[in-house]
């Protein structure tokens, strides 16, 4: 290989790992917040679940508060009827009361259709409880490693960015500040091997011209299309 391209290619090697170093850095973030944000809806959809079946705690407790207060009037009825002594007024009693003993067994039947409810959220309530717990164990394993990959990757970059200035001093300045350009503007590709008497930067195909020269290894090639340095490891 040509010796300016194979600077090339390893300085090109090294930009490509430093980016994606850059990229991974730059996720990290995105990454350990959508993280953060699952452990919150974690909560959230436990937390409704609680909510639902302590609302309808709260509704049976309402209603025992208002069977209460009925069987109270029911005895002052009854006071109240065992001091009358017209006939009229006993039996006008008798009906409040049972009116009032309707209504009781109303509230009782709604209570009992509250507490079935009660007992079929239980078992929704357990499994949430377990998912939960196994959600929140798995995403903390992941927050927990933050730091260490944060750590691990401006390590490296330092490394790679330390690395790098060396591979250039040997690179004509010339062709360094071409390589520069194609690279950014490339997609981090700016050095491709010919295969098949294809371009792999841009898949044109070269002319048969083109894939001699590259042969030859004479002298720098380009490809006409993108302006990428080519080589070839093709006999
Ligand atoms: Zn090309």
């Amino acid at each position: 290989m040509l010796e300016p391209v194979a600077q090339l290619l390893i300085l090109q090697n090294t930009d490509q790992r430093l980016d994606e170093v850059i990229q991974a850095l730059r996720a990290l973030p995105e990454e350990k917040n959508s993280c953060e944000q699952a452990l919150i809806n974690a909560d959230r959809k436990l937390a409704s679940i609680y909510s639902k079946s302590q609302e309808i705690e709260k509704e049976i407790k309402k209603i025992e508060g208002l069977i209460d207060l009925k069987r109270t009037q029911i005895g002052r009825y009854r006071i109240q009827q065992m001091e009358t002594r017209k006939n009229d007024e006993y039996a006008a009693f008798n009906k409040e009361i049972g009116l009032a003993q309707e209504v009781i067994t109303q509230w009782e039947d709604q209570q009992l259709g509250l507490m079935e409810q009660s007992e079929l959220l239980k078992p929704d309530m357990e499994r949430a409880t377990e998912v939960h717990a196994i959600e929140h164990k798995r995403l903390h394993a992941i927050l927990a490693t933050f730091d260490g990959r944060s750590k691990n990757l401006l390590a490296r970059q330092e490394e790679l960015q330390e690395a790098r200035p060396p591979l250039t001093l040997p690179i004509d300045e010339e062709i360094l500040d071409r390589y520069e350009r194609l690279f950014k503007s490339k997609n981090g590709l700016a050095v491709a091997p010919i295969e098949h008497g294809v371009c792999t930067g841009c898949h044109m195909q070269m002319t048969m011209q083109t894939i001699l020269s590259a042969k030859a290894e004479k002298e720098i090639i380009t490809c006409s299309q993108c302006g990428r340095y080519l080589y070839t490891e093709e006999d």
